[in-house]
């Protein structure tokens, strides 16, 4: 792929209006709830100015030149004096037609500006091109439009020129100097004599094999889909066949052959001549599933957070050229420039890593099913343990569920013990993290030659350090959050802003005592296993010893080989893992998330349990799974023992309904936050004040008032956080249109003062 620039366009003009004009292009810029604005497209920008495209503008006060998106053409003039755009920054739109649509669709439900989200959306490397060079080339000049009568040329020029003309395209310089086996002397005479032109013309610089590599294509044997999978391809492959937006929830236990599923329907498309975009949570933990793409579906691209500008830039254009079948990624992958996408997946649909925590807030699932209603193609949902919002559409009709109740081969689903700590711990002695119970079922897995994976869900050594002389707590010197104690880096750390301090010897209150290191975190687990188990390898896995990229990869490819026979770690060990040789996995602490103040702690719980179970008795061998916890008889413990989503499902789903929880209703959250609390405070209640009063005055489009619950304002749960004082807002309404028309009447009023900051969060998935 190669683009022409324009140099002559880099001159700079004055931005006076052009009576004249007569077309007109709407402009939006990378700032919060705002309108788009209307430029005068001057008569030499004609053939550059198109929609998707960056421009420079006159803007603000003084008209500084600021960038912005071309976001629509016109012909109608606005009705008043308009400035004219000054340049258009890009050759070609960087975004299709349909992801204009999708993110003018976002800016509206997330309540953003269109710009900012443009702006959040088109990576650096494709903005700024990098991976790409200006590179000159060669263009001969047709023999009718020669100047007559024809320039004599020395032989040399004679034979660069017939080079040239056999090539019948623009060439290189360097590669016709090459070609013509002359120096660049001749070539540039060519140019001084009229016969040819110089065009300059960007080209890809960057190496594919210098960036990431990509696991080997693996020759995946194609399986015979079993009972339960041909019933739902059944369903699925008409639907592919056809194209047209449906969505399809695929409700499969974990090892019920989902993945077996999506690469049918890939495979399908690609045969059509789409292309397919495959959304995960975390790119690192599906090295098998992308050999399997190479090996049978073309070629892939996998997008992730170690990219550099001028990787992820080439992997833009490549996509956008149309030349990758696959697109792998996280999140914002949902944005990848594909043209003609024939299918989306989203596997594990219920993770919470698809919500992006800044600005824009959008929810990549939620994103992802309106691309496919606007490009008007299938998607399909795969999870073991769908979100209640997904289940919710489902239910509705709005999805169509597919479900794998069991698992491929007759394979059961591992048994789930609970450890009661209660009872099970030994009460003297020194804390142990493992009940003698789970202690025993590790040695007997190992001695049996199988592998033992435990989650721990917390990182660090100890989770709690304190003065057993005054009560003090280490906590965090800019957020209401305890620090937590990292051995081998000596220090303490806040998990929420990276504060860290060195551990104290005395309490730093009453200097009496020396503090106390209490709580359980993956390092002091591995220690405890370290010690016990001698002869035996132990590897961890959590965001402190997983920082290199890569590293995920090697540990698990050690792990496969069978070199690690424990592997503990955070949630990261839970998910998508398939390891045939693991006979037991252990949850060190089932409760560490239950009593979170969040209405999603019971489901997120039930989740994890579900999918670390799911890592066991994946292969002939079988295996079991234990669970400690002090809460066995809590439905999130109780109900992913026994594998009965639907139970849990129809338990919380009363719970939600009776307290207007999502799915049930809408809601949308408000956080007000400033370094200063009284400030912070104030305008939260001005700000409360606004929306009930809008609520008395607002009616609903048939005449009724507003069905909105106006929650707060309350200081949140983590009420400092970063060092800033965080007070916050739900809004609850059966509909969100509702509430969208509440938001839309306030916010643009709500004048914030400049020390405080409000942010919108749409959906909320954190409610701290
Ligand atoms: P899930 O995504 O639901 O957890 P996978 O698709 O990873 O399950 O399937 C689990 C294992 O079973 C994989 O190794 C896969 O190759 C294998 N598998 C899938 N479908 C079948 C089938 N019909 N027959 C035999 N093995 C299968
Ligand atoms: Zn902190």
């Amino acid at each position: 792929m190669s683009q022409i620039t324009h140099p002559e366009l880099f001159e700079e003009l004055g931005a006076s209006a052009d009576q004249t004009a007569d077309l007109f292009a709407e402009v939006v810029f990378d700032r919060p709830l705002d309108h788009a604005y209307s430029y005068a497209v001057p008569q030499r920008l004609r053939d550059d100015i198109a929609v998707g495209k960056r421009v420079q503008v006159p803007f603000g006060k003084g008209d500084r030149t600021t960038v912005g998106y071309c976001v629509h053409l016109g012909t109608t003039a606005p009705g008043r004096a308009v400035k004219e755009l000054v340049r258009v920054l890009d050759d070609e739109p960087l975004l299709s037609p349909n992801l204009m649509r999708l993110t003018r669709w976002m800016a509206d439900y997330y309540l953003c500006g269109w710009g900012q989200i443009l702006n959040a959306v088109v990576p650096a490397g494709a903005k700024d091109q990098s991976g790409t060079r200006a590179t000159v080339f060669l263009d001969a000049i047709p023999e009718a439009d020669l100047p007559q009568p024809p320039p004599r040329l020395t032989p040399r020029q004679s034979a660069a020129l017939d080079a040239l003309r056999q090539q019948g395209k623009p060439v290189e310089l360097r590669r016709l100097a090459k070609l013509a086996k002359c120096g660049t002397r001749p070539i540039e005479g060519l140019v001084e004599k009229g016969v040819a032109r110089r065009l300059v013309r960007r080209i890809e610089s960057f190496d594919p094999a210098a960036g990431h590599a990509l696991p080997e294509p693996a020759e995946a044997a194609r399986v015979e889909l079993n009972a339960d999978q041909q019933r739902a391809w059944a369903v699925l492959e008409p639907a592919l066949r056809q194209g047209g937006f449906q969505a399809f929830l695929l409700y499969g236990v974990t090892g019920s052959g989902k993945t077996e599923l999506y690469l049918r329907a890939i495979e399908e498309v690609v045969r059509q001549g789409k292309e397919a975009l495959v959304l995960v949570p975390e790119i690192s933990l599906t090295p098998q599933t992308i050999q399997c793409f190479r090996g049978r579906c073309g070629e892939v691209a996998v997008l992730h957070s170690h990219l550099g500008n001028a990787e992820r830039g080439t992997h833009w254009r490549r996509i956008a050229g149309g030349q990758v079948q696959v697109v792998v990624g996280a999140r914002s992958a949902v944005f990848a420039p594909s043209r003609r996408l024939g299918l989306i997946v989203i596997d594990e649909e219920h993770e919470s890593t698809f919500k992006q925590e800044a600005t824009p807030r959008y929810h990549a699932r939620d994103v992802a099913v309106m691309r496919a209603r606007l490009e008007g193609i299938p998607i399909i949902l795969g999870s073991a343990t769908p979100s209640l919002e997904t289940w919710h559409n489902a239910e509705r009709g709005q999805y169509t569920r597919l479900t794998l109740p069991s698992r491929v081969l007759d394979r059961p689903l591992p048994q789930v013990g609970l450890i009661d700590l209660r009872h099970d711990r030994p009460h003297n002695g020194p804390f142990r993290a493992l009940s003698p119970g789970l202690e025993s079922a590790m040695r007997h897995a190992l001695g049996g030659g199988g592998q033992v994976i435990l989650l721990l869900n917390r990182r660090g050594f100890s989770t709690h350090i304190h003065c057993p002389g005054c009560g003090h707590v280490a906590s965090c010197k800019f957020c209401d959050l305890a620090l937590t104690f990292h051995r081998e880096r000596d220090v303490m750390l806040c998990h929420h802003c990276g504060y860290e301090q060195g551990p104290p010897k005395l309490c730093p209150k009453c200097s009496q005592v020396p503090v106390r290191y209490q709580g359980l975190g993956t390092e002091k687990l591995e220690a405890e296993i370290q010690e016990r188990f001698q002869g035996f390898t132990v590897r961890r896995m959590d965001s402190d010893t997983m920082r290199r990229p890569g590293s995920h990869a090697r540990l698990l490819a050690q792990f496969r080989r069978g070199e690690v026979h424990i592997l503990l770690g955070t949630q990261m060990i839970a998910k998508g893992l398939d390891f045939p040789n693991v006979t037991l996995v252990g949850v060190v602490n089932a409760d560490m998330g239950l009593h979170l103040p969040d209405f999603r702690a019971a489901e997120r719980t039930f989740q994890l349990l579900a999918q670390v179970s799911g890592r066991a008795g994946r292969g002939p061998r079988g295996g079991r799974v234990l669970v400690q916890t002090y809460n066995p008889e809590h439905p999130s413990i109780a109900l992913a023992a026994t594998h009965d989503y639907l139970r849990f499902v129809a338990i919380e789903t009363a719970h939600r309904k009776a307290h207007k929880y999502p799915p049930y209703q809408r809601m949308a959250r408000l956080i007000v936050r400033s370094r200063a609390q009284q400030e912070a405070g104030d305008f939260a209640n001005r700000l409360a004040i606004g929306f009930r009063t809008a609520l008395e005055r607002l009616k609903g489009p048939d005449g009724a008032p507003l069905e909105v619950r106006v929650l707060g304002p309350a200081e949140a749960p983590v009420f400092r956080l970063k060092g800033y004082y965080r007070f916050h807002f739900q809004l609850q309404s059966p509909s969100p249109a509702t509430l969208h028309q509440l938001l839309r009447a306030v916010l643009p009023g709500a004048r914030t003062p400049s020390h405080v900051e409000l942010t919108v969060d749409v959906d909320p998935l954190d409610m701290l």
